[in-house]
Parts: structure tokens; sequence; C-alpha cells
């Protein structure tokens, strides 16, 4: 199973600036070995076929659309469909962020037609999930996270889920507002996760305030395969940063 190292830029860079971090992503990475590591970028739908036609040059690197309507078509203004991301270079669509939850009324129920979608159309879907921190304080992190992924993933084959993938991303740890979650933190929430979905997914990611110097550490928690990242990575140094880490923490796992 490789490690998975992405960010996803959420609402920021023109075009110029989603050109400029892709065209040296793409020189720096270079002949670099990328062994066992997945690295992928999320870009803002606008920038998606800009991205692609420079990433095109390292085929390593995957992309993915931070959102995609459940519909393939139609009467659904201001919505992007699966099938219009992928053909913009997507292969991942992300579903479920916390921000879409919280502010867009992204439901339980509109996450599990959204992953449905995307596995329709042959895409991964990265599954986001999180608790407040209330729900931390509450003791309830463990059971508020599988509620939201099973009901996701519900009547998913084996085969469906095996192009799932999950990012467990407490909302009190994203975000200029949130601190990252300790290794202690994370242990029980990762066990359950991967006692209930274990190996049936493509992998388990941590995000929320990932950077350079926590990286390595929460790779090694178990259960975590990978990091999704957003305000670390939005400088493409940061990014070749966390993917070197990837890389070490890959060749000393193995
Ligand atoms: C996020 O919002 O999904 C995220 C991981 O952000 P950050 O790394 O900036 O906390």
């Amino acid at each position: 199973m490789p490690v998975w190292m992405g960010t996803s830029w959420k609402m920021n860079k023109t075009l110029a600036q989603a050109r400029d971090y892709t065209v040296r992503l793409v020189k720096e990475l270079g002949d670099r070995d990328l062994t066992g590591v997945q690295p992928f970028i999320i870009p803002p739908f606008t920038a998606l076929a800009t991205v692609r036609e420079i990433a095109v040059d390292d085929p390593r690197v995957i992309l993915g659309a931070q959102n995609a309507h459940w519909d393939d078509a139609g009467a659904w203004t201001g919505e992007i469909s699966v099938p219009q991301a992928l053909d913009a270079g997507a292969r991942i669509i992300e579903i479920g962020h916390s921000e879409r939850r919280q502010h867009f009324g992204e439901t339980i129920e509109t996450t599990r037609l959204k992953v449905a979608a995307a596995l329709r159309h042959g895409a991964l879907a990265l599954l986001c999930v999180g608790e407040p921190a209330e729900v931390r304080d509450a003791g309830r992190s463990t059971a508020y996270i599988l509620e939201q992924a099973e009901g996701a993933l519900a009547g998913l084959s084996d085969e469906q889920l095996r192009s799932v993938l999950i990012a467990y991303e407490p909302i009190w740890a994203i975000g200029e507002a949130g601190r990252p979650a300790t290794p202690e933190e994370l242990r029980g929430p990762f066990a359950a996760l991967r006692e209930r979905f274990g190996d049936r997914v493509r992998g388990l990611l941590y995000g929320g305030s990932v950077n350079q110097d926590n990286a390595s550490d929460l790779l090694r928690i178990d259960g975590v395969d990978g990091l999704f990242v957003g305000r670390a990575a939005w400088e493409v140094e940061g990014f070749l940063a966390l993917l070197d880490i990837a890389t070490a923490h890959n060749s000393t796992d193995s």
C-alpha cells in the first residue's frame, strides 16, 4: 500500500499561480524516486485542466476535484458533475469535507449519493469525516465518524470499497484555528476505522494542521496510510518537503 500524500488548495490560486506551482513541482520531482508514495493535488475546478496539462508530464501525480454533484448532467446551476471533473483531469473526487458539511448543507445522504456517483464513473472517492470539538469533548469522536463513514459507504461491495479513501479530519484540527491532533487522540479513531473498514478501502488518511514537523509522527500511527494537507502544502516547497518525509517513512517502514 503506498503512502498517500495529497493537498487540496481549497478556494486558492489563480490560473497563473496554479501553473507556476505545477511547473515547479513537475520540474523538482524530475527523476526523484517516489517509490511507494502516491502524491495527489486537488486544485479548484477552475485550475484543474491547466494543472492537468502540466502534470501530465509526471503521471505519478494524480489530480482530484474538491466536490462533485451526484447527477451526471442537468439543471443544477453552479454545480460540476463527476464526468465533468474527470474530463478536466480529476481521478479523485473529494466528498464531505467538513467545510462543505458546515457551510453548504452536505449531509450523510448527499455524501452517499456523491460516493456512488464517483464510483459509477470509475473515480476514486476521497470521503472526509471528522467531528466538532464538542463531540470530541463528549468522548464521542469514534461513534460520530463511524456514523458518517458507514452512512456514506452503505451498501458498497468490497470491490467498490477498493476505490474509496477515507480521510479523518477532526474539525477542531483543521485550518487557521485548528491544532493538530496528537497521536494519542488519533489512535482510537484510526483503530476503529481500521477495524470497520480494514484493508477493504484503498487507504485511511489523516488531515488537520499537518506540517513538516509532525508529518513523520503522524505517518507512524497505526492505521494511517497517508496525509491530506492544506496550508502546509500550498507552497510547492512545502509539498515537496512532505513528499520527502513520505518517501523517508516508506523506506524505513519497508
Ligand atoms: C483541511 O482543511 O482539510 C486541512 C487538512 O487543512 P490544514 O492542513 O490547513 O489544517
